[in-house]
């Protein structure tokens, strides 16, 4: 394999990665073909009650709880409804936080870690439970997440962590040792793995469209293709210059994430945005995907930076997903980039060919912690450093709970201050510092170092 890829990359990554699509082959998100983007145009207001920024899981969900309570709601995106992250993802709900309850402990304390912990397992209740109560048709599957050791020392690693979190919380979890790995992933990659039952897959596409159109039925108000370019501050709220006009708004969220600009410039030094990228196969046959995945559970691997992978739903079909960070200069090369690692955990896939192949943006921390508050009469939400769906649905509805009753908003991750990047990391290349330094650490603990 080593040497064909140094005969690959004298030949080309380019003409190499344009050899591996499929005759259907589109480069878009999989999940655009069941729910593109939308162009929805309600109407452009003068004014409003709360505008919000961005339409992704974050902004309709502070429009779909805002509409809710009785609030006029309306949310800008520059592109269109629902082409940022909240389309692009891997379909994961999980309840995540990046940091181990013992890190977390050791840098906030043992209340705060508590609360966080708390936080982010709620937000995986809250969101699976409006899926159900919204009905929201989005292939909602608790399967499981089959945490994957990519070294026996990972796996010792995993088991310290789950055994605190299920001492903790009573979060259940199952040890898979490598001799009984086939049954759950048809590979010999791993060195076993943590399965977590409980946690799901979902279609994240047809997940975002559902809940923006039960917002829209609410009475929320959305307009794609609307920018907004500079806020600024009036005796009694804000004015919005937009690429569209101009709209008084009496509160206003930023829900931009990874596609933050420079809309609330707090913001900027504070978020480090970086890629995600995914593939999907072409059509394979159910027998050979049985034999790749026959619990057909969501896998991730045990890395900070790390591979992931699951079974299209409804289609015989392999997402997979990886290279967090990187971006080519010429983006069709992350198709072989891609296949290559899918083919390091599954080589029989070695000639099957790509059908999609998408990036999306996220937006990490420097804390590695999820943020939500308020700045100078600004709402924000952002910095979910990839595990976003849960957490930016809970943020969502806690802004439209704080703009209407008045009081702060009320999240544990608002009562922490969110650190800026420092200036060496903005300066050299920000994220993918962060990347190297995140492989590293992977490194070290393979080797029983950390
Ligand atoms: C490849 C990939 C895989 C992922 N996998 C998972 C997963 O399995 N599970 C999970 O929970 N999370 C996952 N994530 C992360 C998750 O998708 C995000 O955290 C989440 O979607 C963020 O939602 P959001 O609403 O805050 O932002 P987004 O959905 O990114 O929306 C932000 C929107 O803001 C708009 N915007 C930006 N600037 C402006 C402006 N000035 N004016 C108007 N609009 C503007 C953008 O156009 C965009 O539509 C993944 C992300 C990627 C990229």
């Amino acid at each position: 394999m080593l040497g064909q890829d140094i005969e690959v990359k004298n030949a080309s990554v380019t003409s190499a990665a344009r050899r591996l699509l499929n005759g259907d082959f589109r480069q878009e998100p999989y999940w655009w073909t069941a729910a593109p983007p939308e162009e929805f145009s309600d109407g452009f207001p003068d004014s409003t009650d709360v505008l919000i920024v961005g339409s992704g899981v974050t902004g309709t969900s502070a429009a779909y709880h805002l509409a809710k309570l009785g609030h006029q709601a309306d949310v800008l995106d520059a592109n269109l409804i629902g082409s940022g992250a909240a389309r692009r993802n891997a379909g994961f709900l999980s309840r995540t936080l990046k940091k181990t309850f013992t890190t977390l402990a050791r840098s906030h304390g043992e209340g705060f870690a508590d609360a966080a912990f708390k936080e982010v397992n709620h937000a995986f209740d809250f969101v699976t439970s409006l899926i159900r109560e919204l009905e929201i048709d989005c292939a909602l599957e608790p399967s499981g997440r089959l945490v994957m050791a990519t070294s026996p020392a990972h796996l010792t690693m995993m088991i310290d962590t789950f055994n605190d979190l299920h001492r903790q919380y009573g979060t259940p979890y199952e040890v898979v040792s490598e001799a009984d790995i086939h049954r759950e992933v048809g590979t010999t990659h791993y060195h076993g793995a943590v399965l977590i039952p409980g946690l799901a897959k979902f279609h994240p596409g047809l997940f975002h469209s559902g809940f923006v159109n039960r917002a829209r039925s609410a009475g929320a108000r959305f307009h794609a293709r609307t920018k907004l370019e500079r806020l600024k501050q009036t005796g009694n709220g804000f004015v919005a210059h937009t690429t569209r006009g101009t709209i008084r708004a009496r509160q206003v969220l930023i829900a931009t994430n990874g596609y933050n600009d420079n809309e609330m410039p707090w913001l900027k030094p504070r978020l480090a945005p970086f890629s995600g990228h995914m593939l999907a196969t072409e059509e394979l046959s159910p027998q050979l995907l049985r034999r790749l995945l026959p619990t057909n559970r969501g896998c991730t691997d045990s890395n900070t930076n790390l591979d992931y992978f699951h079974l299209a739903p409804g289609e015989n079909r392999l997402l997979f997903g990886g290279r967090t960070g990187a971006t080519p200069e010429i983006p069709l090369d992350m198709a072989w980039y891609l296949h290559r690692r899918m083919c390091r955990v599954f080589p029989e896939l070695e000639d099957v060919r790509v059908s999609r192949l998408w990036s999306g943006k996220c937006a990490g921390t420097y804390d590695l912690m999820p943020h939500v508050g308020e700045r100078n009469g600004v709402f924000f939400a952002s910095g979910y450093n990839f595990a976003g769906t849960p957490i930016g649905a809970l943020f969502g509805k806690k802004v439209a709970d704080a703009v209407a009753t008045g009081k702060a908003v009320d999240s544990i991750f608002a009562t922490t201050r969110m650190p800026r990047f420092p200036l060496p990391v903005r300066r050299c290349g920000g994220v993918r510092i962060v990347m190297t330094y995140l492989d590293v650490k992977d490194w070290l603990i393979a080797r029983g170092i950390l």
